[in-house]
């Protein structure tokens, strides 16, 4: 692995999201001496969080996978999780609703999960779901190892039996006839083939070894921080103050000073410089940051719209976490992927995190975000510039509640009192490469050795990268395990 040459006592991290946090206690375990640079009032990044009349909002994620790995990055500073974060686990991690009516709850529980696709789909089903399961986790396993867990400076790195392995149990063929080669029942396949969405590809297209996210949810569980998802940065950020980390919040970093091959500070707008020894930068596209720095013309992940709701209504009766399939499903790939047009019958992902947590939302009400995915603004990722999303936005917002009314969420639209919605221009306007808070997508061409590492060969010798631009991926877990990885750059392995 390559690391940074030379001196690395102080190094600055650009941006305090999940990233650039992970990256900061270990740097900070480590011995350096870190100052993280944010230009937002506090921490979290894209886990952002609303807080109005009572009502608590997360603006960012809303799944919460993997929670061991954010324990990890604490223990680096020699901090327990359970000291700074409450994490309830989801005995139902999801509710998947249908267009024919019916619904299946994913349960964490194996039995309680088969005893369900069993009463939806039959038997076969259910022992075809124990034998997906099994083979969810292998081959997880062979990818944390190859794929993810680890800095990756050429395709010859992954060579090795786990490699072998992965392609001889189909890792490298489609993800949709992986999946349809264990169920028959299309609901389960959509089940088991919508979390390619969070990897910014069609299932149609994408390789089977994105089975594994659903490891990540229905394999391993879905947990609740208590607090909303905004107390996960909120939990390391004050760790890392705790072990000596220096946050500078509202500040902006405007440009990077250069002499010769090395960063030898970054400057501030308003004119103040911060020395640094190395540089970390955790933002969405580093190439406006860094000089020298340049990829290939990338190809993006769809984007979605979101809806934040706060509604004085008790919603009985609906899940945590809904994933509510309309009854278009290849389509709505082609709509978001190539098309560039929004769905035209929506599967969405609607989340109630105030059934599992009273802290969220005043009495007798509900906080729901609903994350319908939409197109990006780049036609050469099969985005669209030219919807105009401030002048659709409103159509676009009824049109979503009158899809949730009929599913299920009677009575919601009337009983909305907090609300906040955003779309492809409020990315776009926040600095996000073609107006997606889900960064480059997981093509085969973008994984793995094959995307942005840590340490980039162009560029000065001292700057890192982490985030989700960059190796591993999108998405909390994979985020966090950038900060590993790009803090082991700079101090070389720890295990
Ligand atoms: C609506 C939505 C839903 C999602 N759902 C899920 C989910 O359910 N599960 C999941 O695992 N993931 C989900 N994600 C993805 C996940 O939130 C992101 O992958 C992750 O939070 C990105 O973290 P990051 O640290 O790489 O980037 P960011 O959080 O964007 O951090 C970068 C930081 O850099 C700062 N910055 C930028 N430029 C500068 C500068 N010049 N100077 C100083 N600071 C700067 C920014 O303000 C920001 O705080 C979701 C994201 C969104 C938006």
């Amino acid at each position: 692995m390559r690391t940074v040459p030379g001196a690395t006592d102080r190094v600055v991290v650009i941006g305090a999201g999940l990233a650039g946090l992970a990256t900061a206690l270990r740097l900070r375990g480590a011995g350096r001496e870190v100052t993280v640079v944010e230009r937002g009032p506090g921490p979290g990044g894209r886990a952002g969080v609303l807080e109005r009349d009572g009502y608590v909002l997360d603006t960012g994620p809303s799944v919460f996978t993997a929670p061991e790995l954010v324990a990890d990055t604490l223990a680096a500073v020699g901090e327990r999780l359970e000291d700074r974060l409450e994490l309830v686990p989801l005995e139902t991690t999801y509710r998947a609703q249908f267009a024919d009516g019916s619904h299946l709850d994913v349960h964490a529980d194996v039995d309680a999960f088969a005893a369900g696709v069993e009463a939806l789909a039959g038997p076969a089903e259910a022992a075809a779901l124990r034998r997906y399961l099994a083979d969810l986790a292998e081959l997880y396993r062979l990818q944390l190892r190859t794929f993810i867990d680890r800095n990756l400076d050429t395709p010859l790195d992954l060579l090795g039996p786990e490699l072998w392995a992965l392609a001889r149990r189909g890792g490298f063929g489609r993800l949709s006839s992986h999946v349809a080669r264990f169920f028959d029942d299309d609901r389960l396949r959509r089940l088991f083939s919508f979390q390619a969405l969070y990897a910014g590809v069609s299932p149609f297209r994408a390789i089977a070894a994105y089975a594994v996210i659903a490891q990540l949810d229905i394999g391993a569980g879905v947990w609740h921080p208590v607090g909303g998802i905004g107390a996960v940065p909120r939990a390391m950020a004050a760790a890392a103050a705790d072990a000596g980390v220096v946050f500078r919040y509202g500040a902006t970093v405007e440009q990077l000073d250069v002499r010769g091959r090395r960063v030898t500070g970054v400057c501030l707008e308003g004119g103040e410089r911060l020395p640094a020894d190395a540089v970390v930068v955790t933002t969405d596209v580093p190439e406006r940051l860094v000089p020298g720095f340049s990829r290939r013309r990338p190809t993006y992940s769809p984007s979605c719209v979101t809806l934040h709701l706060g509604v004085r209504d008790e919603l009985p009766g609906q899940a945590h976490h809904t994933i509510s399939f309309g009854a278009a499903w290849q389509q709505v790939f082609d709509e978001l992927t190539r098309d560039g047009r929004p769905m035209s019958d929506p599967s969405l992902l609607v989340s109630m995190p105030s059934r599992t947590d009273r802290s969220l939302a005043p009495d007798g009400g509900q906080v729901l975000s609903v994350v319908a995915p939409a197109p990006n603004l780049d036609p050469h990722s099969g985005g669209n510039p030219h919807i105009d999303w401030d002048a659709l936005t409103p159509r676009y917002r009824e049109e979503v509640l009158g899809t949730l009314e009929a599913r299920g969420w009677t009575g919601l639209s009337d009983a909305i009192e907090v609300e906040h919605v955003d779309t492809p221009l409020t990315w776009a306007r926040q600095g996000m490469a073609a107006g997606t808070p889900f960064a480059l997508a997981h093509t085969f061409g973008q994984t793995g050795p094959f995307r942005t590492p840590t340490l980039p060969r162009r560029g000065p010798e001292n700057v890192v990268l982490a985030g989700s631009s960059v190796q591993p991926g999108v998405g909390v877990p994979m985020v966090v395990i950038s900060g590993r990885l790009a803090a082991e750059r700079i101090t070389g392995p720890v295990r």
